[in-house]
């Protein structure tokens, strides 16, 4: 098939099973693994099925056909090690046209491990992006297997039946978000299979458990012994014979049996070495706690866990613990073994790790697995969720992460998981160093840390911003239901100065606090006030507190109690300290409760209640309020329907990739594109850009604003001066508008060239566009967050007005709907003082084809619309920006493990 763009290379997938296999086009070096792929790995059932008869030339002639390169053929293999054990291949025909013939074999041996899925998403990818769109294949009737391979693939199948036989018809480009969500949803499968080796081995080994004490690999070796470790432990060490009184095998090769995992503590420069050796005796994971490998050992390192299939937890790791009572494993070094329980936690800094650990057990949060992830080479936050959200056992993540792995896959696990358990994180803040240098408007809004937050959310997460309000937010989430979404606020105290305070904090978080029935006043000493803040008088009593919150709960009006007391002298008398109606009623009630207390020493503990439950106390109620606005916020977020992402039909992506490939073949470093090349590439996905004409000279110029002005507003066009590498063209005299006629034209491009002189490349004429709301549309991609749309006031005033809104791609309905209203300049798109509203679905349909390109391409770094100009009747771009920088390739639809950017360029 045409290279239009550069090879594709390798790429590492996992099986269903979570084995890594490698994925390559086959070529002539493979004639002898294809032949026994076909001969040896196929029974003559499975060969019948595959060539419609047993022909014995048949697997020769397939090698022939598979291995010698061909214009129009594309064979992808499957190796695992050094074998291949499948193969999908697709040749164009002429008739009908973009339509290529599907064929696939699987070894026998790899039956029902998903290797014909895996090959055939790879497929689909690369002849997409040869502009292949349709797959046929002829099958034989009872192929049951191939059937179901394609049935399960997420795209339409079309079958018609002749004789026995059906032939098959898959259109490739159809259905994107169905079939999006087929390869993700296979992809957490696998990734959860992969990951039990590592999150519960049945026998683990420690290599470079040194005998000297106090050293990492002896430490950790110790703690899964005195940890109680439901598997066998081995000790590797070439220089000792027993560490501890128990033996020490001298490589993983000697042990008596092949580890699950192997926990590795040796010197940088061991590593490679041995985590190939652990490759080659079959580990299945890897946990890398040495640090400052260089890039060749990360290098070797990686080579060695994609080649052997082993999933990898570091290098720099802290370690891992595992506390089902089914496992035991305590392989960290951090501090004492976690208390059994039900939080997930994940730190990449192995200090914040222990940190965290040492709250969550002072508080008395038990664990279910904590992982270090250190440099993550591989292991990531996103896989972590995947496995809490199916592990059985965890009902709440704790994320310390300055990034989540694959940005792109972030969104959309993120938006899932947090749907069935809470996942919180502290907002580690990150630098915008990497978007310094940007200089569109799009690029400069998307830093700020309240754009953060606000990402944060949408991916239903809770950011905090620090370890401790971490941890006092998961102290509520932990044991106390969730508010009602409305977040209406009861505060109570025995000091009316502190539940002033408390009501004060709760209005700043964006809680709501209502007015009480007056009657619930008689339940309170004489002098009490019911007003919100309640100030129940320093006399309230233990027991009228009790009868007080339990007449509270049942007020329709509250969907959360917030309790303040302070210590007075009358709390000595025996039954008058209201603390005590706390702990003697119920933790858990119809409405979560949180209670401040200001003799408090720490920052926030559980006090156990008469029913057994917990009821969170902090020492600060600004603390407490903030938790509670936390918890308001999950709840409104859970009651919003399962967010779908819309989908932006007719994205010619075939046309795009060979826009963006063309381009970074001739410039490598990456850069701005030009005007048209730009317009052609947005123009591919949908969006309406204006018509637009380059000219060269003054000449050109007059000629193309002559063919341009009927087509504009009033009869007239826009000029604008072009040369490379330009940015605001506006401020620098670069843009005139309006030009009536043909001598208005000459003078202002006259004006240019005497201006910009030889860096002055030409101009581009538009008719002038009808006049509208100037908006904003753009998207960025982000370290963290993946590609993120921005939307707002546009035009030349963009910055002075700085009215935007950011959401995560992909776009769902109500990210469409939220974006416009929640601009301050929202009326003048849904119509104001009788104007009437902008066409709102061409805005959104601009938003939502934007989203669809960033996600599709991470080479755009930067895609700037700045104005797309909004009327009633249509909404249309007048400028556009585009930055590409060479990113490594990405295809949402397609399932691969990450390389890490340190070990990367084998
Ligand atoms: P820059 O953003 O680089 O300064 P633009 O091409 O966006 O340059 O032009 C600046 C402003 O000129 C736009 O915000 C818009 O108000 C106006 N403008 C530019 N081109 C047109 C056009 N074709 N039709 C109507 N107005 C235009
Ligand atoms: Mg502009």
């Amino acid at each position: 098939m045409s290279a239009v763009h550069p090879p594709r290379g390798t790429a590492e997938a996992l099986l269903a099973d979570g084995t890594t296999v490698e994925l390559r086009p086959l070529g002539p070096d493979d004639h002898r693994a294809v032949l026994d792929l076909h001969a040896e790995g196929m029974s003559e059932e499975s060969r019948r099925l595959r060539f419609f008869g047993v022909s014995r030339n048949a697997p020769a002639q397939a090698a022939d056909r598979l291995c010698a390169p061909r214009a129009g053929l594309l064979a992808l293999g499957a190796w695992a090690g050094e074998d291949l054990v499948g193969e999908a291949d697709c040749e164009l025909v002429d008739d009908p046209p973009q339509t290529a013939e599907l064929a696939l074999a699987v070894a026998d041996r790899w039956h029902h491990r998903g290797v014909a899925t895996l090959l055939l998403e790879h497929l689909v990818h690369r002849a997409r992006a040869d502009g292949v769109r349709f797959f046929e294949a002829d099958t034989l009737f009872g192929n049951r297997a191939v059937h179901q391979v394609f049935a399960d693939l997420g795209l339409p199948v079309e079958h018609r039946y002749a004789q026995g036989e059906v032939r098959i018809r898959i259109p490739l480009e159809e259905s994107d978000e169905r079939y999006r969500s087929a390869v993700d949803e296979r992809g957490r499968r696998a990734d959860i299979a992969s990951l039990a080796a590592l999150l519960r081995p049945a026998s683990v080994a420690v290599v470079g458990a040194s005998r000297r004490p106090g050293s990492v690999g002896r430490t950790v070796l110790g703690k899964i012994r005195r940890g109680g470790f439901s598997g066998a432990v081995w000790a590797v060490n070439p220089h000792a014979r027993d560490i501890d009184g128990e033996p020490a095998y001298s490589s993983v090769r000697t042990l008596p049996a092949v580890p699950d995992l192997a926990v590795l503590a040796v010197p940088a420069g061991a590593v490679p070495g041995v985590a190939e050796e652990c490759g080659a005796a079959g580990v299945r994971a890897l946990v890398v706690l040495t640090s400052g490998l260089d890039a060749q050992e990360a290098r070797g390192l990686m080579r060695a866990c994609r080649r052997h299939s082993m999933r990898l937890v570091g290098p720099n790791s802290l370690g891992m613990a595992q506390t089902d009572p089914a496992v035991r494993l305590d392989a960290e070094f951090g501090g004492t073994f976690p208390l059994p329980g039900s939080a997930g936690v994940a730190v990449q800094s192995g200090g914040v790790g222990i940190a965290l650990l040492q709250r969550l057990a002072w508080l008395g949060i038990g664990v279910s697995s904590f992982v270090s992830l250190g440099d993550k080479y591989d292991v990531s936050g996103n896989d972590l969720l995947q496995w809490w959200e199916a592990d059985g056992r965890t009902d709440l993540a704790l994320l310390h992460l300055e990034s989540f792995g694959s940005p792109r896959a972030f969104a959309r696990t993120a938006r899932r998981v947090t749907r069935t358990i809470p996942v919180l994180t502290v907002d580690a803040g990150r630098s915008t160093a990497g978007r310094r240098g940007a200089a569109s408007h799009t690029a400069a809004a998307a830093t700020p840390t309240v754009t953060r937050e606000a990402l944060f959310r949408q991916a239903g997460i809770t950011a905090t911003r620090s370890i401790d309000e971490l941890v006092e937010a998961a102290a509520l989430l932990h044991a106390q239901p969730l508010p009602a979404p409305r977040g209406a606020v009861a505060v109570v105290s025995n000091a009316g100065g502190i539940g002033v305070l408390a009501a004060d904090a709760c209005a700043e978080f964006g809680l709501e606090l209502p007015e009480l029935p007056a009657e619930l006043g008689k339940l309170l000493p004489s002098g009490a006030s019911v007003r919100n803040p309640v100030d129940t008088t320093a006399a309230v009593g233990a027991s009228e507190l009790a009868l007080f919150l339990r007449a509270l709960e049942s007020e329709e009006a509250i969907d959360a109690i917030l309790v303040c007391l302070v210590p007075t002298a009358l709390c000595a008398t025996p039954g008058q300290d209201p603390a005590r109606a706390l702990v003697e009623g119920p933790a858990r009630r119809r409405v979560p409760i949180a209670a401040v207390l200001l003799d408090q020493q720490v920052p926030v503990r559980y006090r156990t209640c008469a029913d057994g439950g917990m009821l969170p106390a902090y020492s600060d109620s600004v603390a407490a309020a903030r938790t509670l606005a936390h918890a308001v916020d999950r709840a409104r977020r859970l009651k919003e329907p399962q967010p779908v992402p819309v989908d932006a039909p007719g994205c010619d992506r075939h046309t795009a990739r060979t826009l963006v490939d063309g381009y970074l073949t001739a410039h490598p470093e990456g850069g701005w594109l030009d005007p048209l090349t730009t317009a052609d590439l947005l123009e591919a996905y949908g969006l309406p850009l204006t018509t637009s004409v380059w000219a060269r000279d003054e000449h050109t110029a007059v000629a193309a604003a002559d063919g341009l002005r009927r087509l504009g507003h009033e009869g007239k066009v826009a000029l604008k001066a072009y040369w490379p590498g330009q940015v605001h063209k506006s401020a620098l005299g670069a843009v005139r508008t309006g030009l009536a006629t043909a001598a208005e034209v000459r003078a202002a491009y006259r004006e240019f060239a005497q201006r910009f002189g030889t860096q002055l490349a030409g101009a581009v004429v538009q008719p002038m566009a009808l006049p509208g709301v100037e908006l904003l549309a753009g998207v960025v991609q982000d370290q963290v967050f993946g590609p993120l749309v921005i939307f707002g006031m546009g035009g030349t005033a963009t910055d002075v007005l700085a009215d935007r809104a950011a959401r995560l791609a992909p776009l769902c309905e109500r990210d469409l709907t939220t974006m416009v209203t929640e601009l301050r300049g929202a009326p003048l798109l849904t119509g104001t003082g009788g104007a009437p509203p902008v066409d709102l679905a061409a805005v959104r349909s601009v938003l939502t084809r934007l989203s669809r390109l960033a996600e599709d391409f991470p080479e755009l770094v930067e895609t700037d619309l700045n104005p797309v100009i909004a009327r009633p009747g249509g909404a249309v771009c007048v400028d556009a920006r585009v930055r590409l920088e060479r990113r490594p390739t990405f295809d949402p639809y397609l399932r691969r493990l990450r390389r890490p950017s340190a070990a990367e360029g084998q």
